[in-house]
Formats: structure tokens, C-alpha cells, sequence
């Protein structure tokens, strides 16, 4: 069954055509990729899954419902959530600090900032926290103040805080840009963890083949706006229009 179905999507930005005819099927609990060359419109299309873009037709349904003209955080709250191109933490505060806050996200149904002292006199979020953190491999990095860890640290924190909010479609848009190959492979056995472990869905953008091709089961690739075919992995690496897209043979 697919949990996230997107239909004829369109989006332009002036005269730029940036998505057309978008068609997009996931499948619950699977790791979709969708991958594709720079500017073939990958954060565009995310950002319409996410309510930051209303896109111009088309449709895009979660789990039966429509998310067009749902704010971001009504979006979330049915149960999708996102990481960014870059880790968005709170570098202030220390990790402990950090994951408390979707802890009371998902408690209270909004995401604000609490006083310290606040957060540590409610039990049921301390505990959530470092449950979280133990899920995450990071009870010993608790008192470390955010902003200090490595890339890929914060990476792995950021897709906690993400996981504390329980959603069942997480979105990832290039995870693992700009990261040393250590802090790659670091963040691929991470999402393996949390997809075997977890009853997720996991769509991911992507620019890293090692990245793709070590996690996705479903690929799709956007090319010019436009997905140019959707297969497995196996298929999609004999794909002669594959090839084509991104080396332009
Ligand atoms: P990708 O993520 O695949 O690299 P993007 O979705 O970021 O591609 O961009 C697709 C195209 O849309 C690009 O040509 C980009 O310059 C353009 N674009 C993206 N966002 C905007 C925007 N807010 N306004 C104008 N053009 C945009
Ligand atoms: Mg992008």
C-alpha cells in the first residue's frame, strides 16, 4: 500500500517550469530514493510533500489525506517529518537539552521553546529524551553543548528529534551533504537501524550513489522536473536513460 501518493504534480517559479507532471508512489515501510541531477527539481517536489510550496496542480495524498493547503505544522502533525539540508539544532543548548523539545512537541502538540528548568521537572519528556538519546547512541554525548559536536553527530541528533516526534513518514533532503566519508557511512547504518527497527517510511533525496544505492529499495529519478522512471536499484543502475541524466552520454 502507498502511504504517500503524489499526482500530476506541477510547480513553476516565473518562467520556470521547475516540476511537471510529477508521479510519485511510496510505499509504506519502504526506503524510497529519489534521486536525480542538480536543479532536476528535488527540493522543490519535497517541499511541496511538506507544505512549504503549494504546487500549482496535482494532487499529494498522506496516508488517504490531502496535505494541499495544510500549514507545515498540520503536515506534521499527520505524521510526516523532515530533515533539512542542513541540521537544524539548536547549537545554544546541549543535546539532552535539544531532544527534549519535539518530545514536548509531540506531547503537547506545538513546537516552542521551553525555560531549562521547565524541561527538567516534567518527568514523562526527561525520560523520552534519553530514551531517544540511548535509541540515537548518544547517552554519552547528553550534557555536550550542540553547536561543539561533529557533522555527523548533529546529523544523527537532528533525525532523533525528528524520530521523537514519531511521524511515520520521515523526509530527508541530501542527508549527508558535505560530510567526510566517515560521517556518511555513520548516517547510511543509522537509517538502516531506524528503517529495520521501525515501523517508518523513509524517502530520501539524494545526490550520493554509495548513499542510494546502500539504502533505497525504491528509486525514483527526476530529471528536468519530470520523474524519467521509478524501478528497483538493480534496474535503475542498467538504465541506460540513468546513465544519460546524469552523465549526459
Ligand atoms: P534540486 O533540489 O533537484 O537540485 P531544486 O528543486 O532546488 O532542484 O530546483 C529546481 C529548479 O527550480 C532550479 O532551476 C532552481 O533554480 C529553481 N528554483 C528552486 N526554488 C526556487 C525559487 N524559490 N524561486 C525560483 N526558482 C527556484
Ligand atoms: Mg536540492
Amino acid at each position: 500500500m502507498a502511504i504517500l501518493e503524489v499526482k500530476d504534480v506541477g510547480k513553476r517559479f516565473g518562467g520556470l517550469q521547475a516540476l511537471s507532471d510529477v508521479q510519485l508512489s511510496v510505499k509504506e515501510n519502504s526506503v524510497h530514493a529519489i534521486i536525480g541531477p542538480n536543479g532536476a527539481g528535488k527540493s522543490t517536489l519535497l517541499n511541496c510533500l511538506v507544505g512549504k510550496l503549494i504546487p500549482d496542480t496535482g494532487s499529494v495524498m498522506f496516508d488517504g489525506q490531502s496535505v494541499l493547503g495544510r500549514s507545515p505544522h498540520e503536515i506534521n502533525q499527520m505524521g510526516i517529518s523532515r530533515v533539512f539540508q542542513t541540521p537544524e539544532i539548536f547549537g545554544d543548548l546541549s543535546v539532552m537539552e535539544n531532544m527534549m523539545i519535539p518530545c514536548f512537541a509531540r506531547r503537547d502538540g506545538a513546537f516552542r521553546m521551553h525555560a531549562i528548568e521547565d524541561m527538567m521537572s516534567e518527568k514523562d519528556i526527561v525520560e523520552k529524551a534519553e530514551a531517544m538519546l540511548e535509541d540515537m547512541n548518544m547517552a554519552d554525548k547528553r550534557e555536550m553543548h550542540a553547536a561543539s559536536m561533529s557533522r555527523g553527530d548533529k546529523r544523527r541528533l537532528e533525525i532523533g528529534m525528528c524520530l521523537a516526534q514519531e511521524p511515520r513518514l520521515l523526509l530527508l533532503d541530501e542527508p549527508t551533504a558535505g560530510m567526510a566519508r566517515a560521517d556518511t557511512n555513520n548516517t547510511i547504518d543509522l537509517l538502516k537501524q531506524i528503517s529495520d527497527e521501525r515501523d517508518i517510511t523513509i524517502a530520501i533525496i539524494e545526490h550520493d550513489m554509495h548513499v542510494v544505492f546502500s539504502l533505497a529499495n525504491r528509486i525514483t529519478v527526476l530529471a528536468q522536473g519530470t520523474p524519467l522512471v521509478e524501478d528497483n536499484p538493480e534496474n535503475i543502475r542498467g538504465n541506460p536513460k540513468v546513465r544519460e541524466a546524469y552523465l549526459g552520454e
